[in-house]
């Protein structure tokens, strides 16, 4: 693929593609039984500066309709989460299945993603911050982003959509009520646009799930709301037994290529998880000894 730049020495690649990857393909059978949930945000060049390419989150448009028809190519198809939550609970054989999702809201989903998508059969989920999705198409910190009739016609061409909150919050950061707020109001306001029920979430930021406590009181909320399912940032494919809220995905950016994207989809970058569940609770702990209470939820309950 076209990628352009020096590319940074890469520790994650290089231990994803000739070790993870080929251990992985030993295991084949798992294949049947995890489906990779794709993490894509913006589809343009890297709109936040220069970051590793591990930390970048945008696709280019070149790069995204490249990974689309090699997908095809490949003989994978889409379903949607409702789909893939059955078939993990029934143990249906889910090989060359993907689930892709979109997060933020981005405007270029209608003009770059949408149409490749379409040309290739695909489906997809999109994640919504609802106040950052206008009448009118709004820029937010140098960002566009779709506007509610983009978001129903997209809807009506079998684009799914589900919730991001409602201000893209960092949850950590708020108190009961105002997360009741950002996971309420948002599903209701997507209800009120597309006019189906919104039964799937996003977590905004990094999932803190070292810390056991907030996630399973953001959980009962999800439930109480009537949210069906959820993705996350940690990184892994789905499978039978996970959080059903809290879904671990595969972050895609303008860096996968070919090699890449394939040993994600087939288990190589599974091992990702553990390096970053272990900083986050090394993180978590150090925060803990340090005194300092980032956890508003948890020093309420
Ligand atoms: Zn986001």
């Amino acid at each position: 693929m076209p990628l352009r730049g020096f590319q940074m020495p890469r520790i994650d690649r290089l231990a994803t593609v000739y070790v993870c990857h080929p251990l992985a393909r030993l295991t084949g059978w798992t294949w049947r039984y995890c489906v990779p949930v794709l993490a894509y945000h913006s589809i343009s060049e890297n709109l936040f500066g220069k970051l590793h390419p591990y930390h970048q989150i945008n696709t280019s448009a070149s790069v995204f309709a490249l990974q689309m028809r090699w997908l095809r190519h490949a003989g994978y198809r889409t379903i949607d989460l409702p789909e893939m939550m059955n078939a993990l609970a029934t143990g249906r054989d889910l090989s060359k299945t993907v689930v892709l999702t979109f997060d933020d809201g981005y405007q270029d989903f209608y003009t770059d993603a949408f149409p490749v998508l379409k040309q290739c059969g695909f489906t997809a989920t999109v994640f919504l911050a609802s106040d950052r999705i206008r009448n009118t198409a709004a820029c937010i910190e140098g960002a566009d982003y779709l506007t509610w009739c983009e978001v129903r016609e997209l809807h009506s061409q079998g684009i799914s959509f589900g919730s991001h909150s409602v201000t893209h919050a960092d949850f950590r950061s708020l108190g009961p009520e105002e997360i009741d707020y950002e996971l309420g109001y948002s599903k209701e306001t997507i209800e009120q646009e597309i006019g189906v029920p919104v039964e799937s979430f996003s977590y905004p930021f990094a999932l803190p799930e070292e810390d056991r406590d907030f996630t399973r009181y953001l959980a009962d909320i999800l439930e109480n709301l009537g949210y069906k399912n959820g993705v996350s940032s940690a990184i892994g494919r789905a499978k039978p037994g996970d959080t059903r809220f809290f879904l671990p995905r595969l972050p895609i950016n303008s860096w996968d290529d070919v090699e890449l994207l394939r040993a994600k989809l087939e288990g190589g970058y599974d091992w990702l998880h553990w390096p970053q569940w272990f900083y986050k609770f090394a993180h978590h702990n150090v925060s803990l000894m340090a005194g300092r209470s980032h956890d508003q939820v948890g020093s309420t309950k």
